[in-house]
């Protein structure tokens, strides 16, 4: 079976990687991939909003898989371009058709779906351009901290949480007036602040059945104690401690099912995984956000943590016999250390030399922002290569992950050492 995965970061490379590991024969093809992805597939320089010279690649590779890594593509309508041409419509597209991808690409959309469906979350009301006026009394009516999020994507820069009320003011007018964010602080979320510990809760649905897959805890800020700016993540463990059975059944019970169901009592079709942001609030679950794809760099220890083999679960996403996988979960921890680029997440430099991959490691190193040039692997990217380990627990995980951390080496080389020392 020849099997396309689309996109370039760690979370692609751990899902080549552990497709590779697949008994079956199959083709593996990345678009476009890093130095990763290139040892175990075959890297296809092509963007992931490509369409056109997708379906070439598709026709001429003769893919019947193609598993869509980032929401981009999703949210572009990557699923509808297949279903919708007579060549490509009997491939399996592992991510949601537009509609479903508006659940990412519209915070109003999600929130809407979730009080729908009676899916707990934070108490909200949404705002446009002439409603700002409006805007100010709710935030009258709130307690501080006040949380403004820009209604459409932001490249994880539209949420703002503010605990003076004239700065919450401002911003608000700033989003919807003077389109701080473009077109996607069109309109605004205000919502209910939530006091409580972050976690991700990822599911893979074939429309009709679901499997939840291992839960995972990212550290997104790039300084220790979780100071600093936002970054796509520096750092996953799963599972999480304290995520127990009891959580997990209120996730699943109030959360999961109402999602999936809800799908489907709105005529929402969705093929792939869905990954649900939560906070636990006094021991109980609220959504955050939706995502329509799998996190980066939560992929990194969640994908390691499954045992059965990749290619069936994905391919049993075609027949709607999701339902018929047995998932076995690795009882282990897996916990992953992000490297990345001096500078990150603000500017930082590319193209600097990679040394020591060849070194033996016990760590799995799953390559974000990496290439190849003249026969060298050189830095491609603020985020550069996960360090994953195994461990019977989180704390014998991470001294494993820390001991290997060192062992490859790049001009300017950052990374937090305390992953899940918070826990
Ligand atoms: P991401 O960067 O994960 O894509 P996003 O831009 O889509 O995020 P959200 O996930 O909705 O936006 O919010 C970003 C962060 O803001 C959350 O991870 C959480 O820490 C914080 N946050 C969002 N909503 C609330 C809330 N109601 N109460 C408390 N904190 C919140």
């Amino acid at each position: 079976m020849n099997i396309l995965i689309l996109g370039s970061g760690g979370r692609e490379h751990a899902l080549a990687w552990k497709l590779a590991q697949s008994p079956k024969p199959i083709n593996l093809y990345v678009a476009p991939g890093n130095a990763g992805t290139d040892v175990m597939a075959e890297n296809i320089a092509i963007s992931v909003n490509d369409f056109e010279s997708l379906k070439d690649i598709v026709k001429e590779k003769e893919i019947e898989m193609v598993i869509v890594g980032p929401e981009d593509p999703l949210v572009n309508g990557v699923h509808d371009f297949f279903l919708n041409d007579v060549e490509l419509k009997d491939v399996l597209v592992v991510g949601p058709q537009k509609l479903a991808a508006t659940l990412e690409g519209s915070k109003e959309f999600a929130k809407e779906f979730m009080m729908r469906h009676h899916i707990p979350t934070a108490a909200y009301q949404s705002f446009g351009k002439n409603d700002v006026e409006d805007g100010y009394k709710f935030l009258e009516s709130l307690q501080p901290p006040y949380v403004l999020k820009a209604d459409g994507l932001a490249a994880g820069k539209g949420v703002l949480i503010l605990n003076d009320l004239n700065e919450a003011k401002q911003e608000l007018r700033t989003m919807l007036v003077d389109a701080k964010f473009g077109v996607a602080s069109n309109k605004v979320v205000i919502e209910e602040f939530l006091d409580g510990i972050e976690l991700s809760c990822f599911v893979l649905t074939d429309g009709l059945n679901y499997k939840i897959l291992p839960e995972a805890k990212d550290y997104k800020r790039i300084g220790e104690g979780d100071k600093g700016l936002n970054t796509g993540g520096m750092g996953a463990i799963s599972p999480v401690p304290f995520a127990d059975k009891s959580f997990m059944y209120k996730v699943e019970e109030q959360i999961v099912r109402p999602t999936v169901e809800g799908l489907k009592k709105d005529n929402i079709p969705y093929v792939g995984f869905i990954f649900i942001g939560l906070i636990k609030v006094n021991g109980d679950p609220k959504v955050i956000e939706y995502n329509v794809r799998m996190g980066d760099p939560e992929t990194e220890v969640v994908i390691p943590r499954i045992k059965n083999d990749l290619v069936d679960v994905f391919h049993s996403l075609k027949t709607q016999s999701l339902n018929q996988i047995d998932l076995e979960v690795d009882e282990r921890t897996a916990v992953t250390v992000m490297t990345v680029s001096g500078g990150y997440p603000e500017a930082y430099e590319k193209g600097k030399e990679i040394t020591g991959l060849d070194t033996k490691n016990e760590s799995i190193l799953f390559h974000a922002g990496t290439t190849r040039k003249n026969n060298k692997t050189v830095t491609n990217g603020g985020r550069v290569i996960a360090v994953t380990s195994y461990g019977k627990d989180f704390k014998e995980a991470l001294t494993t992950s820390y001991g290997n951390v060192d062992l490859f080496e790049f001009e300017g080389k950052y990374y937090r050492k305390d992953i899940g020392f918070d826990l």
